[in-house]
């Protein structure tokens, strides 16, 4: 049998192969590599997608988190960096870069405990954090792991309430809504990432800042630009990290078919949802009422300490898997003595060692699925 990858991007290739051939071969025509008509056109159609007044197109998801941190040094505190006294809170269960992009901006991360339904920030531990340390705070970066919300009305009052920027890092969740909003629409600024395996993904690294405020847009834009309003007048401490016209290309074709794609995922979602429901000692990612979910990953808990061994038996029967995201910031080196802690993190570490992604492309067949969750009632039957 063949065996089933978490993501077969061959597959959507083929799909929309002939859109994207013309694409590419139409900057192949102009060769306007850097900012190229393309660029500016995402930039319009993703902030139109999204509700927010302002896209502009960057290197990675990571130069946008990094780079809207700045702007917001420079916005609030006409810093071109924070300082380490600049407290930034997000969750320690998230990729790397949310946390090294605090770091990268001069502030210090602040880890709170995660909702173990969510796997998203626990608003009432923000909420306990901000009353006892109000002080150093300066933003919340909220993530949407997975692709469900962040429960954003508890984080937009409590950022009201004490004046701090919120900063989502939308990379896991394009597409995605809080109640009737887009995700990315709803703080001051959002990081999109367009890696390969995110929801609406390019043909390598690529990212975009958007935010409805006018001063961080230009701000945003002239870091993205060694500095300066040109090249050959710097203000700030820039970067090169403009997003590529061939990206861009490639993202319009895609951004043309993205509901399809996250129907196409939710539907699978669905059926594991239907099918693994009765299986005990397996928790289902659970969807809050008020989300959206775009299902990025669809990622289960494994109770009794065996989701390696499910994630081996998986693997012996030609099916991929994975941890997102094994070890919590925490725990990780380049955060000792670099971040601080606001309280014991507990959820977090339970769920890096209970989490198991399951193959969630869109290009799945109906009996790929089936045979995904028969090998998972197939292990609980014989192992929990
Ligand atoms: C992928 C990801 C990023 C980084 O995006 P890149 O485009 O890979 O730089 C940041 N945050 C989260 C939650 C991600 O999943």
């Amino acid at each position: 049998m063949d065996p089933i990858r978490l993501l077969d991007l061959k597959r959507e290739y083929e799909y929309l192969k002939p859109e994207i051939d013309s694409a590419i071969e139409r900057c192949l025509k102009h060769q306007e590599w850097v900012l190229g008509p393309e660029v500016e056109r995402l930039e319009k159609e993703i902030s139109t997608y999204l509700g927010v007044k302002h896209g502009i197109g960057v290197s990675s998801g990571t130069d946008a988190l990094v780079i809207s941190l700045r702007a917001l040094a420079l916005q609030r505190k006409k810093q071109e960096y924070f300082s380490s006294e600049d407290e930034i809170i997000t969750t320690p269960f998230t990729f790397v870069a949310t946390a090294d992009a605090i770091l990268r901006s001069g502030a210090t991360p602040v880890f709170v405990d995660i909702d173990p339904r969510s796997f998203n920030l626990d608003v009432r531990l923000l909420e306990r954090y901000l009353k006892s340390k109000p002080s150093g705070v300066v933003g919340i970066i909220s993530v949407h792991l997975y692709g469900q919300a962040c429960e954003m009305d508890g984080v937009m009052q409590l950022a009201r309430e004490y004046d701090l920027f919120v900063l989502e890092d939308v990379a896991q969740a394009f597409g995605g809504k809080w109640k009737t909003s887009m995700l990315g629409s709803i703080g001051d600024v959002a990081a999109l990432s367009f890696f390969p395996t995110k929801n609406l993904g390019g043909f390598g690294d690529g990212g975009m800042v958007v935010t409805g405020d006018d001063d961080l847009c230009s701000l945003v834009r002239m870091l993205t630009k060694h500095g300066g309003k040109d090249k050959y007048h710097a203000e700030h401490v820039g970067y090169n990290a403009r997003l590529d016209t061939v990206q861009a290309a490639v993202l319009l074709v895609k951004l043309k078919h993205i509901a399809e794609f996250i129907d196409r995922r939710r539907k699978i979602a669905q059926v594991y949802n239907d099918q693994l429901s009765q299986v005990k000692r397996i928790l289902l990612p659970s969807s809050l009422p008020e989300a959206f979910h775009v299902y990025n990953q669809y990622a289960i808990r494994i109770l009794n300490g065996k989701r390696d061994a499910l994630r081996n038996h998986l693997s012996r029967g030609g099916i991929d898997s994975t941890v997102y995201y094994p070890l919590p910031l925490h725990r990780m080196k380049l955060f000792q003595g670099r971040a601080r802690m606001a309280g014991p993190l507990k959820q977090a570490e339970k769920a890096a060692a209970e989490v198991l992604s399951l193959p969630i492309d869109p290009f799945l067949s109906g009996a790929d699925v089936e045979r995904i969750i028969d090998q998972v009632k197939k292990f609980v039957g014989g192992c929990l």
